[in-house]
């Protein structure tokens, strides 16, 4: 008998069973809004110029494939606190960012939660947003916290849940651990308004919680990277410590490159620098140090003012894009078609992804009988539609409800 008979079947990945059936589909019609990455307006995967560019200067000067340290490269990483805090912040000035790279967003949080399962010194609860992106809970899970949830999302009016939201975060326990979704909430497309984050970290304050942002997406949402970054600064400015993922998958488009950055805000050098071994040991035994290539990438377009320049209106242009796409549809199922139900949170929720408010039932009915396939949540990659399609995917979407 093998060693491994009694291994069970795990489910399938959720989303990447909405790829399995895309592709299973033989309809020209056909459309994928399961994936989170960006598409062109033909519906292709988009590589940025100014990431061509920067790969240009990086093999021009013949770098070698020796290892990098166990935190990355040290230009990356410092120049990707700037991108987050900004150069006015006092953590910044005061070197007092605890800084790693990491195998991109991902990577990131998971060195989070393994740093706070080792070394915070309070509760190992952590509080996520409901829904949160599905990976964070066995994220945490595995890393050793305890996973609870906060409301979040408010299925009548497909918006923010803020009563429940400041509720579930008052009654948490003194110095609990909160997942915020920086910007661009996943998969809600709903982000708190500057007035609202100004609350929250309010009670954050008040209760003595320790604030953790995920921010995966970084000028994508408004097009603007310090627009973007508003809740992590604020926090910032209001003496919060707080830990950050910085993932360069989407802002940059580097996705399968594995690009990203963890951090911790300290008190002083002296606490940076004791940090900043204890990531070293964190890390050493998970996968030794990162890879190179995408560092080196991001680095060199950080690193130069007018590949800088470029990459921002580059970022700005698949924000925008997408932008047009929430205009476009919100029209065309309100005004054009008629189609029954309210459809403005289309056209107020930001980032990659759309709450649209579909039933699972419907979202079955538009794979069988429509070829457009998105996760059974109802949620939709906005960069997903183009030109081409949203005309035929806002009359398959009014089919569905009717
Ligand atoms: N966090 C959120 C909210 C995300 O949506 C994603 C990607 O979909 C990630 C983190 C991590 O992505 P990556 O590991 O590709 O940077």
């Amino acid at each position: 008998v093998s060693t491994w008979s009694n291994v069970p079947a795990g489910p399938p990945d959720p989303i990447l069973g909405v790829t399995e059936a895309f592709k299973a589909d033989k309809d020209p019609r056909k459309i994928n809004l399961g994936v989170g990455a960006y598409r062109d307006e033909n519906g292709k995967p988009y590589i940025l110029p100014s990431v061509k560019k920067a790969e240009e200067i990086v093999q021009s000067s013949k770098p070698d494939k020796e290892y990098l340290p166990i935190t990355g490269l040290p230009e990356f990483t410092k120049n990707s606190a700037l991108l987050a805090y900004g150069a006015e912040s006092d953590v910044i000035k005061q070197g007092t960012v605890a800084i790693t790279q990491s195998i991109s967003g991902t990577g990131a949080l998971r060195i989070g939660g393994a740093f706070l399962a080792r070394h915070y010194p309070h509760s190992k609860a952590i509080y996520l947003p409901a829904p949160t992106w599905g990976n964070h809970i066995p994220l945490f899970g595995d890393s050793g916290l305890e996973v609870r949830k906060y409301r979040y999302f408010n299925k009548e009016t497909v918006g923010l849940d803020f009563e429940g939201l400041k509720a579930d975060l008052k009654a948490a326990p003194e110095q609990s651990i909160v997942l915020l979704h920086a910007c661009a909430h996943n998969p809600t497309g709903i982000d708190p308004t500057p007035e609202q984050w100004a609350e929250i970290s309010d009670i954050v304050k008040e209760k003595k919680l320790f604030p953790f942002f995920d921010m995966a997406y970084q000028g994508f949402a408004s097009g603007s990277t310090a627009k973007d970054a508003f809740a992590v600064r604020h926090f910032v400015s209001q003496g919060h410590q707080i830990a950050l993922a910085q993932s360069f998958a989407k802002n940059m488009g580097l996705y399968g490159e594995r690009v990203g950055a963890f951090s911790l805000t300290t008190a002083d050098p002296a606490e940076k620098a004791r940090v900043d071994s204890q990531l070293k040991i964190i890390i050493r035994p998970m996968y030794s140090n990162p890879p190179l290539h995408g560092a080196r990438i991001a680095n060199a377009i950080l690193n130069n003012a007018d590949l800088y320049t470029q990459w921002e209106s580059e970022v700005k242009g698949m924000a925008d894009r997408i932008i047009s796409m929430r205009e476009k549809l919100y029209t065309t199922l309100q005004k054009d078609l008629n189609t029954p139900g309210e459809w403005g949170h289309i056209k107020s929720q930001i980032g990659m992804f759309s709450f649209t408010g579909l039933t699972s039932p419907q979202t079955k009915a538009l794979a069988e009988k429509a070829h457009v396939y998105m996760t059974a949540d109802g949620r939709i990659s906005m960069a997903g539609l183009n030109g081409n399609n949203i005309e035929y995917f806002a009359q398959s979407v009014d089919a569905a409800v009717r």
